[in-house]
């Protein structure tokens, strides 16, 4: 049987203000087995990134929140465990982080080595001497193809693909059991990103390690994953194997809705379809399904209930449209 690696149940994360209150994550559960791959797929704004930052309790201080449901990552509730406890033993330990910007994500002023470095001593204290946290940072260096002898060089020294590497190194430096890529491709051009995927895969598969894919790019999950959840303002319309998601018959309209956005390669099309509307208001969401207002099949019950979720295995879509099917 799969081990499992962390389960999410019923998260729910706000963001507070002396306003407003930013309903971000509105209960969403997942699981994720050793050495398997998710991918979180949806629009800017679908609660993505809050998702990852509760996992790695990096929500802003002042504001972020977890209200309700649990964390759990190798039967340990992440949510009890102690902030000095979490950096030292998790966060870059045991759960990598790659971040979204490789522009903002690095020190501009300490060479890269050294931000490798940090990783590695901060999480090894006792058991590596300098010499060895050397040759561990040049060996991440050229684990991610950059020559070791550039560890001296400044962030603005690289490029911006090369520049994700070296985030990426830091993210597997201490190779942790879990690596979480937010978007990690999103700020590079076509050529590198395929380059940087492929890397990223690679090293994977060769450190054994399992992976929270963020993105919006279907075709990325498609190379990439072995499970999707589609995600809609702090919710999970639709999960499943990559099969369920890419050949299954019954899906959500959301997804329905992103596959149509994407060109086909042996169709002839003019324009693209898009889907009307924008993602609502965090602030005041909608009531019974979030995605009624840009919803083509919208019926009086989406308007006043939340959608009950239609279950075939580990396929889940949280829609009205097949529980009324389905009751038919
Ligand atoms: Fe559309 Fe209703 Fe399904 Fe929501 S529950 S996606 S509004 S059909």
């Amino acid at each position: 049987m799969s081990e499992n690696l962390i389960r999410i149940k019923d998260l729910r994360v706000s963001y507070k203000t002396d306003f407003e209150t930013v309903r971000a994550v509105n209960g969403i559960s997942f699981d994720l087995n050793k050495g398997e791959v998710i991918g979180l797929v949806g629009e800017t704004g679908a609660g993505k990134t809050t998702t990852a930052l509760s996992i790695m309790r990096l929500l802003p201080f002042r504001t972020g929140r977890i209200d309700s449901g649990s964390i759990e990552f190798k039967g340990i509730d992440m949510l009890k465990v102690p902030d000095s406890e979490m950096r030292k033993s998790y966060r870059g330990e045991k759960i990598g982080m790659i971040f979204q910007d490789p522009m903002t994500a690095l020190n501009p002023v300490i060479p890269v080595g050294d931000q490798i470095a940090e990783a590695i001593t901060h999480h090894n204290k006792e058991k590596l001497n300098k010499a060895q946290v050397e040759s561990r940072v040049e060996a991440m260096l050229e684990l991610v193809g950059i020559p070791a002898f550039r560890k001296a060089d400044y962030p603005h020294q690289f490029s911006g693909g090369m520049k994700q590497r070296v985030v990426i190194a830091i993210a597997l430096a201490c190779e942790p059991d879990l690596l979480i890529a937010d978007e990690p491709t999103t700020a590079l051009d076509v050529t590198i990103q395929a380059q940087v995927l492929a890397m990223i895969t690679e090293l994977r598969k060769k450190l054994g390690m399992s992976m929270i894919l963020i993105t919006h790019d279907l075709g990325i999950v498609a190379q990439v994953c072995d499970k999707v959840a589609v995600m809609y303002a702090g919710e999970l319309v639709e999960q499943g194997t990559l099969e369920d998601i890419f050949t299954g018959d019954k899906h959500h309209p959301y997804t329905i809705g992103l596959f149509g956005s994407i060109p086909k390669l042996n169709e002839e099309t003019d324009r693209l379809e898009t889907i009307d509307g924008m993602m609502p208001d965090p602030t005041c969401l909608p009531e019974g399904c979030k995605f009624s207002p840009r919803c083509k099949h919208c019926m009086e019950i989406c308007k006043q209930s939340p959608p009950v979720e239609f279950i075939d295995g580990k396929h889940r879509i949280a829609c009205h449209l097949y529980a009324a099917h389905e009751s038919n």
